[in-house]
């Protein structure tokens, strides 16, 4: 895996499931598509939605305390998040996604003040009072009413007046803060000139594709697709350094100081409830409950990793001083070389070559085959249909039971990047499953393809997404709140990370051909290649990993640290080190978004993954473990926690035995 690549955010409602009700026919329907609201549209479903959610709140507020029942009380609230939703979904993928810039701001807009009515929804004292009294008589009511008022008590519903309209402001600039960070990112328009000698060692098809300015140089932006295969294959190590460095610079100066801002604003939300750190404040509604344990899980990575990362880095550059003809001593290995001499050593030494991968993988037929294999697993289909849509090349398809054909859910595919369209691959679930509301899901998959191929990690964040939308889409949980993603943060990644191994294993990697019959066909060979070329590398991915999981911990830990001063600290301690005039921080989304102490939870989650993936043995295409895996964890949501739906699948508890072994090179093929 190449440095930039931070995995996806698994985006998720603000708070439980927050969000509005402007609903025009096409929303409403029972095969419902989501609206393609323009700026001014989505003025007016905002103001639609957030007064007839404040008329719900007052009609809530009414109810006699002595009526507070599951009834009376769990049902308008399910109907309220649905309102809120209805707008919230929608403009959150449009403000994403949308080709149109107006849409976009009119969208941040919106979900500003969204935000505003859910905070002070979490802080109204007579809902929490009604919550309160209101007895749950079954599992699935009491989980409800457990995460709803630790949201009240996290909003601040028990905080003294003075301290509750402080966390009310906190939390309104965070909002603030998250979007202008990803917007900054979103919006740069950078390009870089490489002449054509700076691009040597690129693959034809990648050259041709390039703009070029009038002097014959490529214009290279930040878009994955451009910045990966480049920094995998460029001989140049000068060009290299230069993408590289303005690759990591690619949010500042101004998001390095929203960072920094995001740090004090959290640190004092810790401070008033009276807890050590933000982290304190976060961990204790995760599967870890606390710092500690993610300290401890972090430690034994760190334990298994470091080795293998030094030796590694050792292999590496012995590897370049070989190509460099010049002696170890002699050469450094830099950051901007980790990429390159990592490809290039696969090449030679496992014959595997990201970019000839393409031809086996060609987009159209790679999601073809996603469709079949999900399809299988969960008896399930996948029909295109029509729908509106933000851009001509977003697809939809509806979700349909593979025996009966019934309606089950909506999902849509945005696979290209553009300009101004969300930069990293996620799943939106724009609409969550209720039961109780004859509520059908819609999720959307945004990601940053090649057009015409997939290399082999493109095919991997190509099932990984599709892991969160069918966890979006196949949820079937009783109220909207729990529907599909909305589950622990650290264990969200579960579903999506175990999905990578289908792009793994040669059960369901030879049937891709079934799908491209002109391409070349995956053999036994070829996956035992692809399985040792990925054990290399291990190492600096997790070491890379654990840099990241352990900044966050810090910058977000009891002690106050400067965000970019810690960086420049601790990834000078790494064998590789800081390289001068970068800012990664400022590029790290993660932190100022939903993932703040919680970027761990990637690793924690992939514990999981791998432990659950023991289920299917050596098959990965057996249809009775994947319609226990949809029953069990994809059809709950967080209708239950985490662990005990893992353990239930499991038949046991759960162990990280699978995940050390991977990170260690020691999984088989
Ligand atoms: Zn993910």
């Amino acid at each position: 895996m190449s440095e930039p690549i931070l995995a996806d955010l698994a985006r998720r409602l603000v708070l439980t499931a927050l969000c509005g009700a402007f609903a025009p026919a096409a929303w409403t329907a029972s095969h419902p598509r989501i609206p393609i609201w323009n700026a001014r549209d989505i003025d007016a479903a905002c103001g639609d939605a957030l007064s007839s959610a404040r008329a719900r709140v007052a009609a809530l507020e009414e109810l006699p305390l002595s009526q507070a029942t599951v009834e009376r009380v769990f049902r308008p609230w399910d109907r309220l998040q649905i309102l809120l939703e209805d707008t919230q979904g929608p403009v959150d993928i449009l403000t994403n996604a949308s080709p149109d810039a107006a849409t976009r701001a009119a969208g941040e807009a919106c979900l500003l003040k969204i935000n505003e009515f859910g905070t002070e929804l979490f802080q109204n004292e007579k809902i929490h009072s009604r919550f309160q009294r209101a007895a749950p008589a079954d599992s699935i009511d009491r989980k409800l009413k457990k995460d709803v008022m630790e949201a009240f008590e996290d909003t601040g519903v028990a905080l003294p007046p003075e301290k509750r309209a402080r966390m009310k402001a906190i939390l309104q600039r965070l909002e603030a803060v998250q979007q202008t960070f990803s917007r900054n990112i979103r919006d740069n328009k950078t390009r870089l000139a490489f002449s054509p000698d700076e691009a040597k060692g690129l693959p034809a098809s990648y050259l041709e594709k390039a703009r070029r300015d009038d002097k014959g140089n490529y214009l290279l932006g930040f878009e994955y697709p451009e910045y990966e295969p480049f920094m995998a294959n460029a001989e140049n190590e000068e060009a290299r350094r230069r993408y590289y460095i303005a690759f990591n610079n690619r949010g500042t100066p101004q998001n390095l100081d929203l960072l920094g801002e995001a740090t004090r604003l959290r640190r004092e939300i810790a401070s008033l409830y009276g807890l050590p750190s933000y982290a304190h404040f976060v961990t204790r509604r995760r599967m870890v409950e606390s710092p500690e344990t993610v300290h401890r899980f972090l430690d034994e990575v760190k334990d298994r990793v470091r080795e293998i990362e030094r030796k590694e880095i050792g292999e590496l550059r012995a590897f370049k001083a070989e190509r460099l003809g010049k002696n170890v001593q002699e050469v450094t290995l830099n950051r901007w070389d980790l990429p390159y001499y990592q490809e290039q050593l696969k090449k030679e030494r496992y014959n595997v070559d990201q970019e000839a991968l393409r031809a086996y993988f060609p987009t159209d037929a790679s999601v073809a085959w996603v469709f079949a294999v999900s399809g299988g697993l969960y008896g399930v289909k996948f029909v295109p249909a029509k729908a509106p849509l933000w851009h001509p090349l977003v697809r939809y398809y509806e979700v349909v039971d593979g025996k009966t054909g019934g309606f089950l859910s909506g999902m849509y595919l945005d696979l290209f990047p553009r300009e101004g369209k969300y930069g990293h691959a996620a799943a939106f679930g724009v609409r969550s499953a209720s039961v109780l509301a004859k509520r059908t899901p819609i999720s959307v998959l945004v990601a940053n393809l090649d057009r015409s191929g997939l290399n082999h990690r493109e095919l991997e964040t190509l099932l990984h997404e599709f892991g969160h939308v069918l966890h979006g889409v196949l949820s079937r949980t009783r109220y909207a709140s729990h529907g599909g993603t909305n589950v622990e943060r650290d264990f969200v990644e579960a579903p999506s990370q175990m999905y990578e191994e289908w792009a793994r294993k040669i059960g369901p990697l030879r049937l891709v051909h079934q799908y491209c019959k002109g391409c070349p066909e995956v053999d036994e060979a070829l996956v035992k290649r692809l399985h040792a070329a990925r054990s290399f590398g291990r190492g600096i991915q997790y070491g890379r990993q654990h840099l990241y999981a352990s900044y966050d911990m810090t910058l977000f830990g009891g002690r106050e640290v400067d965000p970019m001063r810690e960086w420049i600290r601790m990834e000078s301690e790494t064998p590789v080190g800081y390289v001068p005039d970068t800012q990664f921080p400022a590029t790290f989304g993660h932190l100022v978004g939903g993932y703040g102490a919680g970027y761990y939870g990637y690793m924690w989650a992939e514990v999981l993954a791998l432990d659950m993936l023991s289920r299917y043995g050596r098959n990965l295409m057996n249809p009775a473990v994947g319609r226990r895996f949809r029953e069990v964890i994809l059809a709950r949501g967080g209708q239950k926690p985490a662990a005990e739906i893992v353990r239930e699948f499991l038949g046991r508890d759960p162990s990280p035995k699978a995940f050390f072994e991977e990170i260690t090179g020691q999984r088989g093929d």
